[in-house]
């Protein structure tokens, strides 16, 4: 019997993404099938995709999680090649989209229904898609298989991040299909520890501005609270704290002083 869902791994690894973008493909004869994040443009990636496809009912859309370009790498070809559309949550996020899809958009895939589920956070046009009867969540960017999760502001937003985890923390998911990396078979105790991770992290953040002469910089604060890591990711990590301070900001937590710098309020 045809699985629910098939995973075509994109030959685009890296230190951001693990071992490349998972490419989901979903279905059946009567409804067609749907792919979700294209990752890469690379032909054999593309046959994959296509060839997974025809199994499960021949491809008639192209959906997207979120506009980074390793999601969205060979949704053009791949369009190109099939003339299906592109749909994603909005152009802004994803400018190639062809059809704009709300959050609660949802489509017949198969015996079940997919329904886009608007998460942002990582970025701001994320959406993740769960398919109803299953309860299996295609997370995207929201929950890593592997590694972390990273946050760049602007269009990263730490306090709109944890409503998305505490969001799904209040839908029922039996699995979780991360677009890195390998299934999440407990989605509560993993969203219970991603919460809890960052509000430590945020922890710190308060920590090292009590710690720190006023007005510690952004910098400053890395040094401080990441004192054992590799400074070759001390740039993930200031985008990690100015992801903090923007949201201890917004809750009047903190405020901005002269010269780059921020102190408790
Ligand atoms: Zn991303």
């Amino acid at each position: 019997m045809l699985p629910p869902y098939s995973i075509i791994l994109a030959p685009n690894p890296s230190i951001m993404t693990g071992p490349g973008t998972n490419t989901i493909v979903l279905g059946s004869a009567e409804t067609g099938s749907t792919i979700i994040d294209p990752g890469d443009d690379d032909p054999s990636h593309l046959d994959a995709i296509v060839q997974a496809g025809q199994e499960h009912g021949g491809i008639s859309r192209i959906l997207i999680t979120h506009g980074h370009s390793d999601h969205i790498g060979g949704a053009a070809a791949l369009r190109e090649r099939l003339g299906v559309p592109i749909l994603a949550f909005n152009r802004l996020g994803v400018p190639i989209a062809d059809k704009e899809i709300a959050d609660g958009t949802t489509f017949s895939v198969g015996d079940d229904t997919l329904r886009a589920v608007h998460t942002p956070g990582h970025r701001f046009d994320h959406l993740c898609y769960l398919l109803e009867k299953r309860r299996i969540l295609f997370a995207g960017d929201v929950i890593a298989g592997v590694g972390t999760v990273v946050i760049i502001p602007p269009e990263g937003d730490m306090l709109e991040y944890l409503n998305t985890l505490t969001r799904l923390q209040g839908m029922d998911i039996a699995e979780m299909v991360p677009a890195h990396g390998p299934n999440v078979t407990d989605p509560p105790a993993k969203l219970a520890e991603y919460i809890a991770h960052r509000l430590q992290r945020e922890q710190q953040v308060l920590d090292a501005l009590r710690a720190l002469p006023h007005g510690a910089t952004i910098p400053a604060l890395v040094e401080h609270i990441y004192i054992d890591v590799d400074p070759r990711l001390h740039k993930p990590a200031a985008w990690s704290v100015e992801a903090h301070l923007l949201k201890l900001e917004r809750e009047g937590r903190v405020k901005r002083v002269e010269q780059d710098g921020w102190e408790l309020h």
